[in-house]
């Protein structure tokens, strides 16, 4: 497994190749079993002569000034070791100098689509995520780029930047890997005390109530959410928000406008943020 820090090392990597499919799975490391399942469907759809590239980048500018960007885990060796093992070729791990030089000033704007739900709770994040996977897309320069169905509104968003800006690049969305008892793999899971781990199930289950009522008939986003609400206030977490949305425009539910519905819910266990979703089926 090649091994870039540098945005030169890459290109002079890149340049050496010559099969074209290159499919490209872009994270923060910290890596669990959900990025594997990424890396391996990657693997897989590169086949034996196709590269799978990698990249861990904690990326400063997707990060509030009150967020957890200093103390984010960055198990650098171990996440090497997870990439050899998932079949990875190249991983792409810059500096925060390198990938934002003093002088670097573009950014991009998600969007409306940034505007709602993490993006009203996280001013700014959305713009930080467009603009480093942009740049990453123009350093990696992937046939396509897998993205977990985990950060839903993040999916959603760069599938409409990557068609907007005409970026020649297959956007693929991959399913949310879970724990055994429901909860979303997620690198901040490493935060909760046993307790709240304990506690954290009652978002899976939430959504999966939620998806249950839907399935029944019921089609008023006020009633899934208060039901998402109530549940995992029970269970001592702080909901940010619990919504039913239109899977295309994140707008409110309502069953006139046809398009598939998913769940969304954002809570606080003490100081970590968890998110989770259903795409309801
Ligand atoms: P991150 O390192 O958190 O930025 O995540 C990198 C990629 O892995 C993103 O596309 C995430 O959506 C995806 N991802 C994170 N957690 C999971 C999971 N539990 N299952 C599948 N994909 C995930």
């Amino acid at each position: 497994m090649h091994i870039c820090k540098t945005i030169s090392e890459f290109r002079k990597f890149r340049c050496s190749l010559t099969e074209s499919k290159i499919i490209f799975v872009p994270t923060m490391g910290a890596l669990h079993e959900g990025h594997g399942s990424l890396v391996q469907m990657a693997r897989q759809l590169a086949g034996s002569n196709g590269v799978v590239a990698a990249s861990i980048f904690v990326n400063p500018t997707q990060f509030g000034p009150n967020e957890d960007f200093h103390k984010y885990p960055r198990p650098f060796e171990q996440d090497l070791a997870n990439l050899s093992r998932w079949q990875a070729d190249v991983v792409f791990s810059p500096s925060p100098e390198e990938m934002y030089p003093v002088g670097t000033s573009t950014s991009i704007d998600p969007g409306p689509l940034g505007d709602s739900l993490d993006g009203a709770i996280r001013p700014g994040h959305f713009r930080g995520v467009c603009t480093v996977v942009a740049k990453l897309l123009g350093i990696v320069e992937p046939t396509a780029m897998i993205l977990g169905q985990k950060d839903f509104q993040q999916q959603r968003i760069l599938r409409q930047m990557a068609m907007d800006l005409n970026m020649p690049v297959e956007v693929i969305t991959a399913p949310t890997m879970r724990e055994p008892d429901g909860v979303a793999m997620s690198s901040r899971n490493r935060y909760l005390s046993p307790d709240q781990r304990a506690r954290a199930g009652a978002i899976y289950q939430a959504l999966c109530r939620a998806q249950d009522q839907y399935r029944s008939g019921m089609r008023e986003s006020a009633v899934l959410q208060a039901g998402m609400i109530e549940q995992i206030t029970q269970a001592g977490l702080e909901v940010q928000y619990a919504l039913a949305c239109h899977a295309e425009t994140l707008v409110p539910y309502t069953e006139t406008a046809g398009t598939p519905c998913v769940l969304l819910v954002a809570a606080r266990l003490g100081t970590t943020r968890l998110i989770d979703n259903l795409l309801i089926s």
